[in-house]
């Protein structure tokens, strides 16, 4: 595989969707590893007060992670720029900004940035605070809260492209409609108000916890298909014991494969694989473009 071009930098990618359960954690966990094994260089971004991915690489959010290690101070104004909160993780090859509970005080402190500075574009605290550490890697991955909330506007401005995860059944297809909606006309506005435009490099909704043998979930992904026409991409994450087991021992998949379960986990990394695969040709283009 080829590395990124010299003189491109990073393509920074937010994993999004209003609803929790989609598999946007896990989602931004696996493609992370799954560059890193590529030998591509990763920045993975909690932006989720649960703290979630900075659990499954191997991070405790209650006792070992701070207000001054998450992106608050960033979004507080504290600090110019994210390089103070990038750490290490387990994992070669990957850093990681990670969350805690406290995060949840960004609600509160982007929007009252503007009010002390008329004009304060709050929606923009990520991208810009990125700007600094676009060199150093290739990917930039940020996991989001499920919910449009300042923090997942910050995520959406800050990124070139997007994942969308959903699992076909009705009811998260009908919610995941309004996620859609609602950050096209966001950033859309937001931008215009930032004198520029945008576009993203892509946006992928990808289906994902997928039982291929049950009927409903035939119909919904038919769904999918006609309302994200060519935006839902070819390759399914099937629903996996091997997936569901991994995060119960705060992994993914391919932590299983390193350490050696490799057989049983066949049916879960292979799809992954075709998303790393996919997401890098995506990834390529955006570099070759810059
Ligand atoms: P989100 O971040 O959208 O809330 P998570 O990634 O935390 O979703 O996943 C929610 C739950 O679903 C977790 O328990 C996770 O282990 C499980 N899960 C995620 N992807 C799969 C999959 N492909 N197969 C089976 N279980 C999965
Ligand atoms: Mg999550």
């Amino acid at each position: 595989n080829e590395l990124r071009p010299p003189g491109s930098t990073a393509i920074t990618i937010a994993i999004g969707n209003f609803k929790g359960g989609v598999s946007k954690t896990t989602t931004a966990a696996t493609l992370a590893q799954g560059m890193s094994m590529l030998g591509h260089s990763v920045l993975l971004i909690d932006c989720d007060p649960q703290g979630s991915l900075t659990t499954l690489m191997g991070i405790l959010p209650d006792s070992e992670v701070e207000l001054n290690d998450t992106v608050m101070p960033l979004f507080s104004g504290r600090q110019p720029d994210i390089t103070y909160a990038v750490r290490g993780t387990y994992w070669d090859g990957i850093d990681l900004v990670a969350a805690a509970p406290v995060l949840f005080g960004a609600e509160f402190a982007l929007p009252a940035r503007q009010t002390q500075e008329p004009g304060f574009e709050f929606w923009s605290v990520l991208d810009y605070g990125l700007d600094a550490v676009r060199e150093k890697y290739d990917f930039i991955i940020i996991d989001t809260p499920p919910a449009l909330s300042y923090t997942t506007i910050n995520a959406l401005m800050a990124a070139n492209g997007i994942i969308m995860p959903l699992p076909p059944n009705p009811l998260d297809f009908a919610s995941s409609a309004q996620f859609w909606d609602l950050f096209g006309d966001l950033t859309n506005q937001l931008i215009t108000q930032r004198g520029g435009h945008k576009s993203f490099a892509f946006v992928d909704v990808l289906p994902t916890k997928v039982e291929s043998a049950d009927q409903t979930s035939l119909l919904v992904k038919k769904w999918m298909a006609s309302a994200y026409g060519d935006k839902l991409v070819s390759v399914e994450i099937p629903k996996t014991a091997a997936a569901n087991a991994s995060s119960a021992e705060f992994g993914t998949v391919y932590d299983q494969v390193e350490s050696g379960s490799a057989r049983t986990f066949k049916r879960a990394t292979d799809a992954y694989d075709r998303l790393v695969e996919l997401i890098e040709d995506q990834a390529q283009m955006f570099w070759r473009k810059q």
